[in-house]
């Protein structure tokens, strides 16, 4: 360790005046205000940063303060988060927001051990929010973190391990510096503009160049190591977006638990059945006897560790005594009820 601590001391002189003239203008950077660091850290999980961006404006628009995101309804929460994907994010928050009214006066704690123990803060955003909003020396180490380091000390330490995460927070700890909120920033700028993920780093605009070993022996793509690459799985899923006469769509909401919890789907079954068994499946399924099949189509709709390979049928349904669903017009779906991507892709 000591070897590596000695390679990275320089990385504060040499990533920070680096990040005062090219840092990002991001509309979370405005000031340094814990509520809307926490938003932002929160919206960038598993989010590209040109999403976030589209979205946080009117997110802080509808949830200013901590007080209006604890006070609101968990469906108007879910339906501006809607497209973001990982809504357990957004109920966390709510949840944080709620605990931070009642517990903590409506302010953020600075120190990261109280910070981590809040819902759906991980050591990662526990660190960038302490680091970020309160100049606390505490690493903020995720997948860009790791790489730039990794590539830095051309460390073959297996990104994917904990011990590794580990082990680069303790290198981090003895070389972060007194503006620990901008040098946690420019890592994540470097590891985000620079020394990018897919395709080849830049190596050439780099700061870091003239000591990043991996660099010097031409293997930056070597790094980071990951061993055992886990394959997505796939699974089969059929959907079936039925209207009634007065072109009322029928929803279900999904159980709070688990993938997508709390939000509404159209009525789906997990496998693909046989177009010649449509009238059958209806029948079994829904007690749908008469209706008419308008189209169908199929998609696939990537999560991080699996696919669902979609069937997906357009159907009218003339049965009004077909009960147990939720009816609503489009435009009130639109309005008031949060429809995850890989189902919201259907109304259009
Ligand atoms: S020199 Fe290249 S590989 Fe090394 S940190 Fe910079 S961009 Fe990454």
């Amino acid at each position: 360790m000591i070897n590596d601590i000695e390679n990275l001391q320089f990385l504060p002189s040499l990533l920070l005046p680096w990040f005062y003239s090219n840092n990002r203008k991001l509309p979370w950077r405005i000031n340094s205000d814990p509520y809307r660091v926490w938003v932002s850290e929160i919206m960038l999980q598993q989010t590209r940063v040109q999403t976030v961006i589209d979205r946080y404006s009117h997110f802080l628009e509808s949830f200013p303060d901590v007080y209006s995101l604890a006070y609101c309804s968990e469906d108007r929460l879910l339906k501006e988060w809607e497209g973001l994907g990982y809504y357990n994010r957004a109920r966390n928050m709510r949840l944080t927001a709620q605990i931070i009214v009642s517990q903590y006066g409506g302010v953020f704690p600075d120190d990261y051990d109280n910070l981590v123990r809040l819902p759906g803060i991980g050591p990662y955003t526990a660190g960038a929010i302490a680091s970020i909003a309160y100049n606390k020396k505490v690493p903020a180490v995720d997948g860009n973190v790791l790489r730039v380091l990794s590539r830095y000390i051309a460390s073959n330490n297996d990104v994917k391990e904990l011990k590794t995460g580990n082990y680069f927070k303790e290198i981090l700890f003895h070389i972060i510096p007194n503006d620990a909120g901008s040098f946690a920033q420019a890592l994540m700028d470097i590891g985000e503009l620079v020394c990018i993920p897919n395709g080849v780093p830049q190596c050439d605009e780099c700061p870091l160049n003239n000591h990043c070993i991996a660099h010097a022996t031409h293997s930056e793509t070597t790094y980071p190591i990951r061993l055992n690459k886990s394959k997505r799985t796939i699974q089969e899923m059929s959907i079936c977006v039925f209207w009634n006469t007065t072109k009322q769509y029928f929803l279900n909401k999904r159980s709070e638990e688990g993938l997508l919890g709390g939000l509404w789907e159209f009525p789906n079954i997990s496998y693909h059945f046989g177009d010649g068994d449509l009238k059958e499946t209806l029948s079994n399924e829904y007690g749908i006897e008469t209706y008419s099949l308008r189209g169908k189509q199929s998609y696939k709709h990537i999560f991080s560790h699996f696919e669902w390979i979609i069937n997906a049928y357009y159907i009218e349904v003339f049965d009004n005594s077909v009960q147990s669903f939720e009816l609503a017009y489009e435009d009130e779906i639109d309005k008031h009820y949060p429809l995850p991507t890989a189902f919201k892709k259907l109304m259009k």
